[in-house]
C-alpha cells in the first residue's frame, strides 16, 4: 500500500505568492513525484521533500501529467541531476514533453500573433519565449486512460484532456486519493476549471470533470490549490453543470 505527501510549494510570481503543490506517492520500493514545478524549482522540492523525510536521490520516477511550464520545467534538470529517474506521460502528451513537437500553446499564441493589438504584442512574445524555454526530457514510458501503474499501491491513469491533449489526472484506489493535476483548480475554496482561456478545448475540460465522477474520491488534490476541503463529488458535480448551464 502506497502513502502520498503534498509538497506545497510557496514561491514569488512578480511580487504575488503562488503555491504549486506537486506529490510525492511512495511504497518501500519506489518514491514517484507527480509534476516537477518551474524551471530552478530543485532547491524548492528538497526543502519540501525533506520536511516529508524524503530526498530527492530517492525519487525512481516522475509522472508528468502534461506539458507546461509550471509542472514540467524542472524536469531535464531533475533527470541530469539523477539520471537513474523514470519518466512517464500520456502517449498523446509524450512528443511534447521530449521536444519532439513544437508547444502548442506557442503555436495557438503564433498562429494569433499577426491579429493581436500592439500593446498586446510584447506579452505574447515573452510569453511564446517563455514556453520555449521549456527544457525537453526524454520520456521512458507512455500511458493511455485505464492503465494502471502497479507502483505504491496501483496508481490508475486517467486521461483528462482539455487544458491539454494529453493530460492526465492520477487515481490511487488504495487511499482513495485523485491528484487531478489541472484537470480542476481551487480558486476561493471552490473547484474550477483552470483559466479557461488556458484551456485548449474546453468542452473537452468539461467532459474530463465528469469523468472523474466516476471515481470514490475521498481526498481530491489539486496542483493549483493543493487538498479541497469540501465533498469532492459534489463540487465537480457543481462544476460541471456551472459550465453546461
Ligand atoms: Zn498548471
Amino acid at each position: 500500500m502506497g502513502d502520498y505527501h503534498l509538497l506545497d510549494i510557496e514561491f514569488d510570481s512578480n511580487g504575488h505568492k503562488q503555491v504549486v503543490t506537486p506529490v510525492l506517492i511512495q511504497d518501500e520500493e519506489d518514491t514517484v513525484l507527480v509534476d516537477c514545478g518551474y524551471p530552478g524549482f530543485i532547491p524548492l522540492l528538497k526543502a519540501a521533500a525533506g520536511r516529508e523525510k524524503i530526498t530527492l536521490e530517492a525519487i525512481t520516477k516522475i509522472i508528468v501529467t502534461h506539458h507546461d511550464l509550471d509542472h514540467m520545467g524542472s524536469l531535464a534538470a531533475l533527470k541530469q541531476a539523477y539520471p537513474h529517474i523514470f519518466i512517464v506521460a500520456h502517449e498523446l502528451e509524450a512528443p511534447y514533453i521530449d521536444g519532439t513537437r513544437k508547444s502548442l500553446r506557442a503555436r495557438q499564441a503564433e498562429s494569433t500573433f499577426d491579429t493581436l493589438p500592439d500593446e498586446q504584442k510584447p506579452h505574447v512574445e515573452r510569453f511564446i519565449r517563455l514556453l520555449q524555454s521549456i527544457v525537453p526530457a526524454p520520456v521512458d514510458y507512455t500511458v493511455v486512460h485505464g492503465n494502471r501503474l502497479p507502483w505504491c499501491g496501483g496508481i490508475e491513469i486517467i486521461h483528462t484532456p482539455g487544458h491539454m491533449p494529453g493530460h492526465i489526472s492520477l487515481y490511487l484506489p488504495s487511499s482513495k486519493a485523485l491528484i487531478a493535476a489541472d484537470a480542476v483548480v481551487i480558486e476561493d475554496g471552490k473547484l474550477n476549471i483552470a483559466n479557461p482561456d488556458f484551456a485548449l478545448d474546453l468542452d473537452e475540460a468539461v467532459r474530463s470533470v465528469e469523468r472523474l465522477m466516476d471515481y470514490d474520491i475521498e481526498q481530491l488534490i489539486c496542483y493549483h490549490g493543493g487538498l479541497y476541503a469540501g465533498d469532492a463529488r459534489q463540487g465537480l458535480m457543481e462544476l460541471a453543470q456551472a459550465y453546461k448551464s
